[in-house]
């Protein structure tokens, strides 16, 4: 194999030499196609196509990259380049500390929602057991990270979708965790729960027209929610007046246009301690609000 020439009859380019090279020709690249963080995702592909764990990767950022790798990598590229995301590409996303597997036709789980989970956490800390649904689970990570984090916990995960169901089993098993899955929309008809905690779809629909590209591989249903957004988020808030057990919380994650709105709705249903909590950014994205407790449930004609 000695003999074989580095430049293929197809290659545009002859192909950089290495892997300190072949990483800023990636980032150039992503960057050039618009990609908001070029240098984290030109890394991710780079070690995802040789095959190599962080420290081997940088301990060898001064020797070529073996050839084999690089049509590989050329490909995922060009893939990301042309807007696929990063998560897709791969396989798999990492959430909260665990590694999920994903695909095409269920949602992917992103960083905002990682701050969910940490406000979930913190809302049963002092509760044992406690008794959680997760709402559209998607590939699982909302409860694969709870049950994960809170293994004394009783977390069920509904999803009206079989392909999303049959992903967040494959991740429940391979990660060992013990979560019950519920075919179905909204609470799916569980009681007594402690938290109902969701990231549902809540785009309003006139954000297609500033969508980015990313958005286009991943289901609609898992994106958009009508007008305000709020299609799904409205009628989850009211059936989980009835899941919740009284004093329990719903907690969302939503559009900054829309969790205000919904906040205040939320107040006339009868919910209370309800609040919108801040992202990273410091944007308003998560919603929180309490079952009433029996005295007020009574009154509301809801006990
Ligand atoms: N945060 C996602 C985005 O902006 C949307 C998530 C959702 O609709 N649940 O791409």
């Amino acid at each position: 194999m000695g003999a074989t020439s580095s430049s293929s009859p197809r290659a545009v380019k002859p192909p950089p030499r290495t892997r300190a090279e072949l990483l800023s020709e990636l980032t150039r690249r992503l960057e050039e196609a618009g990609v908001a963080a070029p240098e984290a995702e030109a890394r991710a592909l780079a070690q995802a196509a040789l095959g190599e764990a962080p420290e081997v990767f940088f301990a060898r950022l001064g020797e070529p990259a073996p050839e084999k790798a690089l049509a590989r990598l050329e490909a995922w590229c060009s893939r990301r380049a042309a807007g696929e995301p990063l998560g897709l590409i791969l396989g798999e996303v990492a959430f909260f500390g665990l590694s999920l597997r994903v695909r095409p036709g269920v949602f992917l789980p992103r960083p905002e929602t990682e701050g969910l989970v940490a406000l979930a956490l913190e809302r049963f800390a002092k509760k044992r057991a406690p008794r959680v649904l997760d709402v559209g689970t998607g590939s699982g990570a909302i409860a694969l990270a709870l049950k994960h984090a809170r293994p004394d916990a009783q977390v069920f995960a509904s999803d009206p979708s079989p392909e999303a169901l049959a992903l967040a089993r494959e991740n429940a098993r391979r990660l060992g965790l013990r979560v019950t899955l519920v075919p179905g929309h909204l609470t799916a008809g569980l009681r007594g729960l402690d938290l109902v905690v969701a990231n549902p779809p809540y785009l309003p629909e006139r954000y297609r027209e500033e969508a980015p590209p990313e958005l286009a591989y991943e289901p609609e249903k898992a994106l958009y929610a009508g007008e305000e957004g709020l299609d799904v988020a409205r009628p989850l808030a009211r059936e989980a007046l009835v899941a919740l057990r009284p004093g329990g919380a719903l907690l969302l994650e939503l559009d900054p246009t829309n969790a205000g709105l919904l906040a205040r709705e939320l107040v006339g249903l009868g919910y209370r301690g309800v609040c919108t909590l801040p992202d990273l950014a410091g944007r308003p994205r998560y919603l929180l609000a309490h079952a009433p407790a029996p005295e007020a449930a009574g009154e509301l004609g809801l006990a």
